[in-house]
């Protein structure tokens, strides 16, 4: 079993000494495989504390060794995939494929990107008599989830690396091994002591970290409604804040969409991670005419994708991370179905993974673009298929969300997906299954929060700017 019983300040791995303890467990087996001992209060004044000396080093470093940092540490994830991979299949039931190839591949992106941006920002300017200098705003506290632990910890830390602040970290205590990873490949590299450190805990911890005078900006990737809570604490000690919150996230398909492209994609959209990605495709809007035949294309997709081990090659959708996310997942699927909502699943679990928190590809119809199951975020594998009459009326299905963090829009007329983009309430929007660039901003509209986050523009998050009258 591991035991994750330090924190890290000022370059230093201390015990923990709080109280409570998290135990982390299998969603493969549902067994404890590890356990994480909260930091004190004491602690997380310890690791501000260290932070605050990290500040005052760093923020007159160099360009040069910023970037630096950033490639080592980079490099040192680089070699520990395979670690960090069987890491997330354990502990959240991520498949290794994926956890290779986008869980560690998007962080080590993010470290480039980052590095890459120092160059595209204008430090200084001269404005007449005056310098226009832009400077890191100090000690960020950042708190992660657990569905993409490491592109989130990346997201945070390489932007306060490249902008000269200093951290603390905390991380999500589901998913404890990539954050201790990415602390030694910090450690490993020549940022100096102080600028990275990392306290456990939940909530406690959490509230003990965001309201510490000490901090001056607090970065949070999570649900809506903790960011709430978090914004409304920031507000008593005048602290900025950057939300990257939750999302339900519309696929529209327009009546001249090439399906043969189309469905393979927004079934990836909508399962991979099982379900747990923010901008999980949930909600697919399409053409009333075509209704049937996307339903029974989306269920016949859906079932080629393999369930099972998430260690195991060929497998590629896993359990849900944990046993509270398996019982809200279904408890949500029963109530759309109590609600009068048709409920179809791809395929039956086998027997044989009864032990885990698996639930299979589900695709709900019959159901009102307002009702609790197409409105809230599931965080599953469970998609809502919602018809529509015309192009208009599905824009404003699109957009009827509290949230808006991210979409898509399907059509052989680039021209028109173009305008229907233009259209949605989002801070992205996928046109035809395109890469997603990780160099242009990624946050959210309305419920998803505000703030952005990779590349040049997560930096430009943590700069203000001094203005100096009459500078040599
Ligand atoms: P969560 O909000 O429950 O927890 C996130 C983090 O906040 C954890 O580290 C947790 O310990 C901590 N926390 C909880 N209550 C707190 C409080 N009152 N004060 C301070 N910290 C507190 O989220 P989760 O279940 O870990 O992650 C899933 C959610 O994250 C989903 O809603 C998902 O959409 C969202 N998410 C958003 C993005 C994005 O970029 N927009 C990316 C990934 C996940």
């Amino acid at each position: 079993m591991k035991a994750f019983d330090t924190f890290f300040a000022g370059g230093v791995a201390v015990p923990c000494d709080g109280e409570s303890t998290y135990p982390v467990t299998s969603p493969v087996t549902g067994e404890i495989i590890g356990q994480v001992r909260y930091s004190s209060a004491d602690n997380v004044d310890l690791a501000v504390e260290k932070a605050r000396a990290g500040y005052r080093a760093w923020k007159s470093s160099s360009v040069v060794e910023r970037k630096r940092c950033l490639r080592e540490i980079a490099a040192s994830l680089q070699a520990r995939t395979a670690e960090i991979a069987q890491s997330l299949a354990d502990e959240i039931g991520c498949p290794t494929f994926l956890g290779e190839a986008m869980q560690v591949g998007m962080a080590i992106k993010g470290l480039e990107l980052a590095a890459d941006g120092i160059d595209q920002i204008d430090w200084e300017e001269r404005v007449g008599n005056g310098l226009v200098q832009k400077v890191g705003i100090g000690v960020v506290a950042a708190l992660t989830p657990w569905n993409f632990p490491l592109h989130q910890i990346v997201a945070k830390i390489a932007p306060v690396i490249a902008a000269g602040c200093a951290v603390v970290l905390k991380p999500s205590e589901v998913t404890p091994t990539a954050a201790r990873i990415f602390a030694e490949c910090v450690h490993a590299s020549s940022l100096p002591d102080g600028v990275f450190n990392l306290v456990w805990g939940g909530r406690e911890v959490g509230e003990k970290l965001t309201s510490h005078p000490g901090v001056d900006h607090v970065s949070f990737t999570g649900s809506t409604l903790v960011g709430m809570a978090i914004m409304t604490s920031a507000a008593q000690g005048m602290k900025r804040v950057t939300l990257e919150l939750g999302g339900k996230s519309a696929a529209v398909i327009l009546d001249d969409a090439d399906l043969d492209q189309a469905i393979p994609n927004v079934v990836r959209m909508s399962l991979a991670n099982s379900g747990q990605t923010c901008v999980s495709q949930s909600r697919i809007i399409v053409p009333q005419d075509r209704f049937t035949e996307i339903v029974e294309r989306y269920l016949a997709e859906a079932k080629s994708w393999r369930m099972g081990d998430p260690a195991v090659a060929g497998v590629k959708l896993g359990p849900v991370a944990t046993k509270r996310q398996y019982l809200r997942i279904r408890e949500m699927i029963d109530h759309a179905k109590a609600s009068g909502a048709e409920v179809k699943e791809a395929f039956e679990v086998d027997a044989a993974l009864s032990a885990g928190f698996y639930i299979p590809p589900t695709l709900v119809t019959n159901v009102d673009a307002h009702s609790e199951i197409a409105q809230q975020e599931v965080f599953g594998p469970v998609v809502c298929v919602i018809p529509y009459k015309d192009e208009a009326e599905a824009i404003t299905i699109a957009n009827s969300s509290a949230y808006g963090l991210s979409g898509a829009v399907w059509s052989q007329d680039t021209a028109r997906a173009t305008r229907v983009a233009e259209q949605l309430e989002t801070g992205q929007v996928i046109i035809n299954g395109a890469a997603q660039n990780l160099a242009t901003p990624f946050g959210g509209w309305k419920e998803s929060g505000f703030g952005r986050e990779n590349g040049k523009y997560g930096i430009e998050d943590l700069l203000t700017f001094r203005s100096i009258h009459g500078a040599a």
